[in-house]
């Protein structure tokens, strides 16, 4: 088990300082790393979970779920459990939903550059896999493996299972973190994208971490290195440049020849 995992095995996410992300300069020693995407308001322009949920609940009983899950007085399977139970949707009117959300415009060219420089890409997300699977493909996207809980229809219900819950961690539904722990080798380094709560523990123990929204004003207040990002044009140009720049450090360059 990788040492900087131990507390969230052993005490469900008790921070360690020394876990901290490294600085960006350390942007120099990542080529074999696993680029780690939420999904929701990451890979998307905005949270499609919370969007299905507003949209599809036959009642407002999700506010109460969602207030008490904000105010982390449940966890996130409670939440969802409560928050879908009160969807009546069919699988065919959710596909058609589903048919109408984009993806960040660079995010295939950001997976092709990733792939390139030999990084593995992996989505890790609290929501349901069905969901994803099916924006990915309307939006010609593959060859990325995905972490997520599951859903399955019952008529115009939805029933989720949660195959990565972890029973040390009260706070999440998907455990991001000890996910991450089981899936990586220890000395692998961890790149982590995200924008949100549920994104905080991962990406505290992440080696790189581009944070947007909730997740960048955490880092922003507890003082943690991260690189902020607004869309991954972004991180494109980021990884861009490090790939530029290892290249030219591989190869002579006319003074030395
Ligand atoms: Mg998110
Ligand atoms: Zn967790």
């Amino acid at each position: 088990m990788p040492s900087r995992y131990l507390n969230v095995i052993t005490s469900a996410h008790k921070k360690d300082s020394r876990l901290s992300p490294a600085s960006p300069e350390s942007f120099s020693d990542i080529t074999n790393c696993m680029v780690c995407f939420d999904f929701d308001n990451t890979i998307t322009p905005f949270d499609v979970l919370d969007s299905i949920i507003e949209r599809f609940s036959i009642n407002r009983d999700w506010m109460i779920f969602e207030k008490a899950w904000s105010n982390r007085l449940i966890g996130s399977k409670e939440c969802l459990e409560g928050q879908l139970s009160s969807i009546h949707v069919t699988k065919k009117d959710l596909t058609a939903y589903l048919s109408t959300i984009p993806v960040d415009p660079c995010f295939i060219k950001l997976l092709a550059l990733i792939k390139k420089i030999g990084m593995t890409p992996v989505i890790l997300s609290d929501s349901f896999s069905f969901l994803i699977k099916t924006i990915l493909k309307n939006n010609k996207i593959s060859g990325v493996r995905i972490y997520s809980n599951t859903l399955r229809f019952r008529k115009d219900r939805l029933i989720p299972s949660f195959p990565y819950t972890n029973l040390l961690c009260a706070h999440c539904a998907h455990c991001k973190t000890s996910n991450l722990a089981n899936k990586t080798h220890p000395e692998k380094k961890i790149l982590y994208i995200g924008d949100g709560l549920s994104d905080i523990c991962p990406a505290h123990h992440s080696d790189i971490v581009f944070a947007k929204s909730t997740l960048l004003k955490h880092f922003r207040e507890t003082q943690r290195p991260c690189l902020s990002f607004n869309d991954f044009g972004d991180i494109y140009n980021y990884m861009r440049e490090y790939d530029n720049e290892s290249r030219s450090k591989r190869m002579p360059t006319a003074a030395s020849v």
